[in-house]
């Protein structure tokens, strides 16, 4: 297993002001295999355990490398509902902080709206514990799964990623436009950040920042980078360098 860091970037400031940890799975004789394939085989045999605390502790320890080099970043990690469902995020999140000394605001956890609405009373104790943490909460391929907009004033999720499905064919598709910008405005509504996932052209970066939304990721920026062409990137960029 290995990590990929895709950028995150603010269209407003012209900086680089996170990354996705992506986990990466280099078969002998397969060759890479995608995470949408085996992750939910994973889940099902609880090996997303293991997996979920290896990507949590590298990305922090890379983050806290990245902030000792002076770049700011956040690091956003993808948690399963298996690692919710289970009794030790709260532990491992914890240790993972303490071990890297990142501080909490820069660890981003990614949240599928299947985990919000799956076992609500139980989630949203751990979602508020991870909040008085201090915890940056975000909700993953918004827009995709059940969108209850109840559970977004519950779970007070700090910001929204506009699913890559609406942003493909946001200049050609009236409908998908119309969902970027409902989100767009719902995030605004709600006071919360939102980013759109999946921009892969200018043109896309160019009307989603005229519709509002500032924070962007995807192949026009960047794919997903080794730390090597990462710091490299790193180096040759504005990236955030203090906290806004
Ligand atoms: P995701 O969290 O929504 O991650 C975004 C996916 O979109 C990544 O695919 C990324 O490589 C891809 N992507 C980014 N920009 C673009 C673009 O401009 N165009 C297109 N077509 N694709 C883009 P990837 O790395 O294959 O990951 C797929 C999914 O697997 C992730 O979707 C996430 O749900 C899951 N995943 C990845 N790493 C982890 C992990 O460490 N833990 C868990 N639980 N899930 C993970
Ligand atoms: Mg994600
Ligand atoms: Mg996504």
């Amino acid at each position: 297993m290995s990590i990929e860091y895709q950028p995150q970037f603010n269209l407003l400031i012209e900086s680089i002001i996170g990354a996705e940890a992506l986990v990466r799975w280099r078969h002998p004789e397969l060759g890479i295999i995608s995470p949408s394939d085996f992750i939910p085989i994973a889940e099902e045999s609880g090996l997303i355990i293991d997996i979920g605390q290896y990507v949590m502790r590298q990305a922090c320890h890379q983050a806290k490398r990245w902030h000792d080099q002076g770049h700011c970043l956040h690091i956003a990690v993808n948690v399963s509902y298996v690692q919710f469902m289970g009794n030790n995020l709260l532990q491992l999140v914890t240790d993972v902080l303490d071990e890297t000394g990142l501080e909490a605001q820069f660890l981003e956890l990614e949240l599928t709206e299947s985990i919000l609405v799956s076992d609500p009373e139980n989630v949203l104790s751990v979602v508020q514990l991870l909040r008085n943490m201090g915890v940056f909460l975000s909700i993953d391929d918004f827009g995709t799964g059940y969108s209850s907009l109840s559970y977004l004033k519950r779970f007070s999720v700090h910001k929204l990623k506009i699913d890559q499905s609406f942003v493909r064919d946001l200049l050609v598709d009236k409908d998908d436009a119309i969902i970027v910008s409902a989100i767009i405005n719902l995030a605004k509504s709600l006071e919360i950040e939102c980013i759109a996932e999946g921009v892969e052209t200018e043109a896309q970066a160019n009307k989603l920042q005229e519709m509002g939304c500032q924070q962007i990721q995807g192949y026009w920026l960047g794919r997903p980078l080794s730390v090597v062409q990462m710091n490299a990137l790193l180096a040759n960029t504005k990236v955030m360098e203090q906290i806004e």
